[in-house]
């Protein structure tokens, strides 16, 4: 079963992702190493005794809905309560709503191990914290008062309402409506699908962040509002009223993340004979819903990515102990009698290896972004902006590229248990089952792709990413003037990744200020790879020179992964025309 890796992520967290360097530079007030040290520590206790005991029943029972009412799988609601008894979902949010403010690295690495230990646990709280930020930096006085303190808790859970049947990728399609209701409110109406512990005996409230149409709103995506709707009316004391015109009419039935309910909502139906029309509030300005959306969704973006992240470690952890005990064949490096356990085979190595060193660089990338954040929140003027954009440019990265090195180190992970890992009592298919969801929501991977190439390689005038491309080479230049033993090739392949990401990143940006953008979408995808793999590399090799024992691994991944870049660098530089051509023959007329 799964053990948090503290050491491992504290290491990366202090070493790799810059928070050391921070602490001791007072950037994070008085926080120093021990609290870093003690919450991680009581966060791992807590995922791998408490909550990881529930995965498998949880997979196994989903969630059930029976009368509009969702269950939870059997000891979740308890496990829900204690968990936020512990303070867990109040670790990173305002500390004037009773949040302890902590830094958002702390946060996405204890998110981490929750969603390791249980990821259809993890996702629930994921998106109370979203809409706390949401409703922090965007809503009303008066609404922050009725709902933050409850929703920091924990007591009450947020849910974030966007997709329609026809509006997934494409939210200008939205038809959800909303009317004022002249005295201050709206009444809503419409469905919405696939949405995530949208009904649930977690908690006595659920708050529903949701976008709608005002009557006079503009088409597409500048006509769309946000709205809070919660479960049950709140009185001007805090005690729940009476029950809102919204309902959840069905579970969907899916391939993983069972525990968790995905559901479709049904808002001012008349549910129960109510008059219709769900009652909700304004959450920012009219029209701007989509702005403050993202607010909640950049953060969910990257607890997306800490996802894949954590469903590789999981499933990592699972392959390496599997190869100790499994016994097949003979192989030269072992020395004992009868069958060698095949973690002895170079097959497997190679395996485990990637399935480590992929965990290891999608966890540096996701970390960094973390770090980004928080330094944008403690920095002013030109700093500041220097780290949001850091922080923007890595989110992709750390969604998409951390979210598909999930599922590849789940199917690897899987591959390591022979014939058992296709049977579902080992539980190596159960990660491969709940990852694959992590590359499809919050913007699919391709949606991220797009948004990198457009919107973040341009970022301070096109600058910035080289900016981050000269920090990356200058990881690998500290490789080659090192006195370290045992990196190889390390820092010849680092230079080599480095040469085809600045050629790729000039080569697309300038696709873009030419208007190609076909041409430039068409590489979109292979180069969020190649970015992330480069970078990848140099954080390896940032964390082998503080930690010699990371030597190997760093060598492994330089010498037997990185080689992608160069075939990514064709891809981008290389694949448009062919696939435009191609792409021709599968438009049916
Ligand atoms: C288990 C689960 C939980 C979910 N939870 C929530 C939730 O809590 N709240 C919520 O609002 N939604 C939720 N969703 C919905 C999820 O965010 C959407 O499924 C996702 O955004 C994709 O939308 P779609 O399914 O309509 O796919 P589509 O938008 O139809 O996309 C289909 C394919 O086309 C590609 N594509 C689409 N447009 C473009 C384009 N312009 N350029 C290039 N490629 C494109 C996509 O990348 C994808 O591969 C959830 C979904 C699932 C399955």
């Amino acid at each position: 079963m799964y053990r948090a890796p503290v050491e491992d992520i504290a290491f990366t967290l202090k070493h790799v992702a810059g928070m050391k360097s921070a602490l001791d530079a007072g950037r994070f007030g008085d926080l120093g190493e021990d609290l870093v040290d003690a919450v991680l520590g009581e966060a791992g206790r807590f995922a791998t005794e408490e909550v990881a005991p529930l995965y498998t029943s949880g997979d196994r029972r989903g969630a059930v809905l029976k009368d509009a009412a969702v269950t939870t799988p059997p000891g979740w609601k308890e496990l829900y309560r204690r968990w936020i008894d512990g303070g867990w979902n109040a670790l990173s949010g305002p500390e004037a709503y009773g949040g302890q403010a902590l830094p958002t690295m702390l946060g996405v690495a204890a998110l981490e191990m929750w969603n390791s230990a249980a990821m259809a646990f993890g996702i629930g709280p994921t998106l109370t914290m979203g809409a706390v930020e949401a409703l922090d930096k965007h809503a009303s006085d008066d609404l922050k008062a009725k709902y933050l303190e409850k929703l920091v808790s924990g007591e009450w859970m947020g849910t974030m309402n966007l997709t329609e049947p026809q509006a997934g990728s494409d939210l200008a399609a939205l038809r959800a409506r909303a009317e004022p209701a002249g005295d201050g409110s709206y009444r809503i109406f419409g469905q919405k699908i696939f949405i995530t512990y949208g009904e649930h005996d977690f908690t006595d409230n659920i708050i529903h962040l949701v976008l709608a149409r005002l009557p006079d709103a503009p088409a597409g995506t500048r006509g769309i509002s946000l709205f809070l709707v919660p479960k049950f009316l709140v009185g001007d004391d805090g005690a729940l009223g009476v029950r809102n015109d919204v309902f959840c009419s069905g579970l969907e039935h899916k391939l993983g993340i069972h525990a968790s309910p995905t559901c479709t909502m049904i808002y001012g139906d008349g549910f129960q004979g109510a008059k219709p029309g769900a009652v909700g509030w304004l959450i920012g300005e009219e029209n701007e819903g989509l702005a403050c959306m993202f607010t909640m969704m950049n953060n969910a973006r990257l607890c997306v990515g800490m996802q894949g992240v954590a469903v590789a470690e999981a499933a990592t952890q699972k392959a390496i102990a599997y190869a100790n005990e499994r016994r097949q064949g003979k192989a030269a490096s072992y020395t004992g009698t009868g069958m060698a356990p095949i973690v002895h085979h170079p097959d497997v190595q190679r395996n485990l290896l990637t399935m480590k060193a992929l965990t290891q660089t999608a966890r540096a990338i996701s970390y960094s972004c973390a770090h980004a954040i928080d330094m944008a929140r403690v920095s002013a003027g030109d700093e500041a902006a220097h780290w949001r954009d850091r922080a923007n440019l890595l989110t992709p990265l750390a969604k998409a590229f951390s979210t598909d090195i999930g599922v590849e180190v789940a199917s690897l992970g899987l591959q390591v248990h022979g014939g058992v890992g296709f049977i579902e009592e080992t539980g190596a298919a159960a990660f491969y089952r709940d990852a694959r969801i992590a590359p499809i929501y919050e913007g699919t991977n391709g949606i991220q792709a797009i948004d990198l190439v457009m919107r973040k390689l341009p970022l301070g005038g096109g600058d910035h990413v080289h900016g981050y491309i000269a920090e990356l080479a200058a990881m690998a230049g500290a490789v080659r003037t090192s006195n370290v033993q045992g990196f190889g090739r390390t820092a010849d392949a680092l230079d080599a990744a480095l040469g085809d990401l600045g050629e790729a990143t000039r080569f697309l940006q300038k696709l873009a200020a030419e208007g190609r953008s076909d041409e430039a979408l068409a590489g979109a995808t292979p180069y969020l790879r190649l970015i992330s793999l480069a970078a990848g590399g140099a954080y390896l090799a940032r964390g082998a020179l503080a930690d010699q024992g990371r030597v190997p691994l760093c060598r492994f991944f330089a010498e037997n992964l990185l080689g992608e870049v160069s075939a990514l660098r064709a891809r981008v530089i290389d694949g448009a025309e062919s696939l435009a051509a191609a792409g021709k023959t599968l438009v049916s007329a």
